[in-house]
């Protein structure tokens, strides 16, 4: 081929892309080795992070959207087309990366085209996209998530959105896990039978991903309407568990989106939201709907930002953490006896947060069993460093139950106060009372083993929730925290002043200590000392504060005094 014919087939290649893309999802190419020059379907530009459709310098081009770690796989076959002379298709599956830098698989094949001297003048193919959700669902016989993609991104301004009520089947994953695939398709087909008897003109039934469908309403009714169509979709599905004689059962939720909440028509937002309003249905305790609503976003939103900061500053060397010790008063001796350490989280961003606000966030991500670790190699120091001037000085640490069940916070535990060298039982764990503590096995072999190498256990929170006092005797904890929302109780109604008597003398008659947490003044302390505590925390004797502090008030000042 000469070179003026060359640059003729180069062009009719492109024609011919430019004809075909428009009626297929997947993308031709050709790539002009000899003047390094590539050509792609135009769409492929709108999908991944390509210059243009067409551009040159194509090897470093590629290598600016291949996903980095694929670079290599591909840029070795390149190199087999250049060296190898029987090298003559390509024939590879790796990712590319789309426009918002996510990683997408494609498979791209094409065919070498090579001159007489054989020398590559052309390579010639198509790129797939392998990991694209099917185009419709042979189970429910629905249309899938690319036809309510292009449904949603044709419905102009103009048009009348309705909303997207969104389905999904209540713990599905264990419904295929315990009663095989053939059940669950049974499942979705029943499902997908009983929405689409459900909706009206204007609406149209999708199919998404596993176990989710989705109603998308294009005639302007009332989100109402959706709450309507979940309650005769749930009727349907009840009456079909019922015929079946409960042979069959599961259950459905839904998050249902106002289209008038949203100018955009962008599908991965309203994918998002839609998402988000069936994910706060099922948080809620499925078998019922959610609508969407701003404020629950933001918040959902906030917390998300929230943990992504704690997991930076935790990286960060856990700037932005820091441990305070608050004062646990020995109430025969009046004399300083413990310290509680209590983790707080500050940073520019976000000013001090409350633990009530980030202890859950870093329980739900996980971030607490890195975090529970730090605050313990604090409080190992603290007491070291206290020890010099009260050598049975003991610091408490609160356990999470993410750190008992998912982490070996035992042997840490263990092997931390062994590299200390503080005392056996210098160290005070507290775990707040639940009916874990009675049940899981996993819990009650970790109080067994806090026994056998003797670290104390408090018991937190107590006479807040669970309060079985029958499984008290098998624990025995060495010491029984009174919450303060119970102690503001017990100062007001006799009940509960009379209980919490009870409490100390139980607590007593198993040689446990008890301890009352929130006493703020010194009549709070009169009347509450007559129920016979041993140890008493609260502001009136100090607030959690850091060890500098704490060793300024309580030992450095005390010196002085006497
Ligand atoms: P908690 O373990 O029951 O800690 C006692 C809480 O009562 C502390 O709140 C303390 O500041 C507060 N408090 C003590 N005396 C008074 C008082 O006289 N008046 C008032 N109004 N409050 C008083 P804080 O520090 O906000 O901690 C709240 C909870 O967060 C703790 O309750 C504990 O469950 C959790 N938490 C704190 N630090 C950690 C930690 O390092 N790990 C884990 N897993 N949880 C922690
Ligand atoms: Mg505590
Ligand atoms: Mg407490």
């Amino acid at each position: 081929m000469d070179e003026k014919k060359e640059k003729t087939s180069m062009r009719q290649f492109k024609k011919i892309i430019d004809a075909l893309s428009p009626c297929m999802d997947d993308y031709l190419y050709v790539y002009d080795l000899l003047n390094d020059m590539y050509y792609i379907s135009p769409s492929a530009v709108e999908r991944f992070m390509l210059p243009s459709s067409c551009f040159s310098d194509v090897n470093n081009t590629l290598k600016a959207m291949v996903y980095p770690d694929d670079w290599k796989l591909l840029s070795n076959d390149l190199s087999k087309l250049f060296n190898d002379p029987d090298f003559n298709f390509h024939n590879l599956q790796y990712r590319w990366m789309d426009r918002n830098h996510n990683p997408v698989w494609i498979s791209c094949k094409g065919r070498v085209i090579r001159n007489e001297e054989k020398i590559p003048i052309a390579l010639i193919g198509c790129v797939d996209e392998i990991g694209t959700k099917q185009r419709a669902d042979n189970i429910s016989g629905l249309l899938g998530e690319a036809f309510l993609r292009e449904h949603l991104e044709t419905m102009s301004e103009t048009d009348d959105g309705g909303f997207l009520l969104r389905f999904g089947i209540d713990n599905f994953k264990e419904i295929n896990e315990n009663r095989g695939f053939d059940y669950g398709d049974m499942i979705l087909r029943k499902t997908s039978e009983c929405i689409n008897a459900c909706i009206k003109d204007g609406q149209k039934l999708y199919k998404l991903s596993a176990d989710e469908f989705l109603v998308l309403d294009y005639s302007g009714r009332h989100v109402s309407e959706a709450q309507n169509i979940y309650n005769d979709v749930v009727n349907r599905i009840n009456k079909f568990i019922e015929d079946n004689h409960y042979e069959v059962f599961f259950t459905v939720s839904a998050g249902i989106f106002d289209l008038a909440e949203t100018s955009s028509h962008d599908y991965y937002e309203l994918m998002k939201l839609s998402e988000f309003a069936l994910n706060e249905a099922k948080n809620r305790g499925k078998n019922q709907f959610y609508v969407y609503n701003q404020k629950d976003y933001d918040d959902f939103k906030r917390k998300k930002r929230l943990v992504r900061i704690m997991r930076q500053s935790i990286n960060n060397g856990f700037e932005g953490f820091c441990t305070y010790f608050q004062p646990i008063i020995d109430i025969k001796s009046g004399r300083l006896a413990h310290a509680e350490a209590l983790l707080r989280f500050r940073t520019e961003e976000t000013g001090l947060l409350s633990p009530s606000e980030f202890i859950p966030l870093l329980e739900e991500s996980g971030l607490i069993i890195p975090i529970g670790k730090w605050v313990l190699t604090q409080a190992i120091y603290a007491c070291g460093y206290m020890q010099k001037y009260l050598p049975d000085f003991h610091v408490s640490v609160n356990l999470s139950y993410i750190q008992v069940l998912k982490s070996n916070v035992l042997s840490e535990i263990v092997n931390l106060m062994q590299e200390s060298g503080l005392k056996k039982g210098s160290i005070v764990v507290e775990l707040t009372e639940s009916g874990f503590m009675e049940t899981d096995r996993n819990v009650i072999s970790f109080c067994e083993g806090l026994k056998q190498n003797g670290i104390p256990l408090a018991l937190d929170d107590f006479g807040t929730g669970y309060s079985n006092f029958n499984y008290l005797y098998n624990l025995t904890p060495n010491i029984i925290k009174i919450d303060r929302s119970f102690t503001i109780k017990a100062l007001k109604n006799n009940y509960e002043y009379n209980l919490l008597q009870y409490m100390s003398d139980m607590t007593h008659s198993i040689d446990s200590k008890f301890c009352i947490e929130g006493i703020e003044t010194a009549e709070e302390l009169e009347r509450i000392s007559r129920i016979n505590p041993d140890y008493i925390q609260g502001y009136y004797f100090g607030r959690p504060m850091p060890l500098e502090e704490f060793e300024r008030s309580f030992i450095q000042k005390k010196a002085i005094s006497e």
